[in-house]
């Protein structure tokens, strides 16, 4: 979708960004800029599969990510993709071998950890790189900020105004 020559890139492929972005937040696009100023490129991979009852499509969830991208001016060399399945398979598909991860929280470490490990079983190219936002980003959430809007404040502070008018309509 949105793609750009690698400035240089650090490794073989586009770095890969996944999760579920249910809506994306300024906290996704802190670690997209950084990521791509350490890779060159960022592919975001938006996940089918990783929420059970999202509050948003995938289509909706990628076009998101999209207006959000343009708004913050964040387009260029980064990438906007879906996927199904399996993370492993994803990456082996794109020939890619860097998955980007947000670390908030030490809760956020157990699972990452055994998500990281048990990925690189299943496919021994990848490496997992975790980036910690700026801390006036470290605790949001996509649900925290899903719970503002429902409880009737705009959450504008804390993701793209699209998103901000997308939950407000929700
Ligand atoms: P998933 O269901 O895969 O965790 P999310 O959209 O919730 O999908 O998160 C995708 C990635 O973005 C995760 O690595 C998560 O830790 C990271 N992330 C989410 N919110 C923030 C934030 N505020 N700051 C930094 N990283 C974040």
């Amino acid at each position: 979708m949105f793609h750009s020559r690698a400035r240089g890139s650090a490794s073989k492929g586009s770095a890969v960004y996944p999760g579920s972005f249910d809506p994306i937040t300024n906290g996704h696009l802190d670690i997209i800029r950084r990521a791509r100023e350490l890779f060159g490129s960022v592919t975001i991979a938006v996940s089918n599969n990783s929420v059970k009852n999202p509050s948003f499509s995938l289509n909706e969830r990628q076009s998101l990510i999209i207006r959000s991208l343009r708004e913050r001016r964040l387009t260029q060399g980064v990438r906007v993709e879906v996927f199904d399945g399996l993370l492993t398979d994803y990456m082996r598909r794109r020939g890619a071998s860097v998955v980007i991860r947000g670390l908030r929280f030490i809760s956020d470490f157990e699972s990452e950890l055994q998500m990281a490990l048990m990925n690189r079983r299943l496919n021994p190219a990848m490496d997992t790189v975790y980036l910690m936002p700026d801390e006036k980003h470290i605790y949001l959430s996509s649900s925290l900020v899903k719970e503002i809007a429902r409880l009737g404040k705009n959450p504008k502070a804390f993701a793209p105004a699209c998103v901000a008018k997308a939950l407000m309509t929700l």
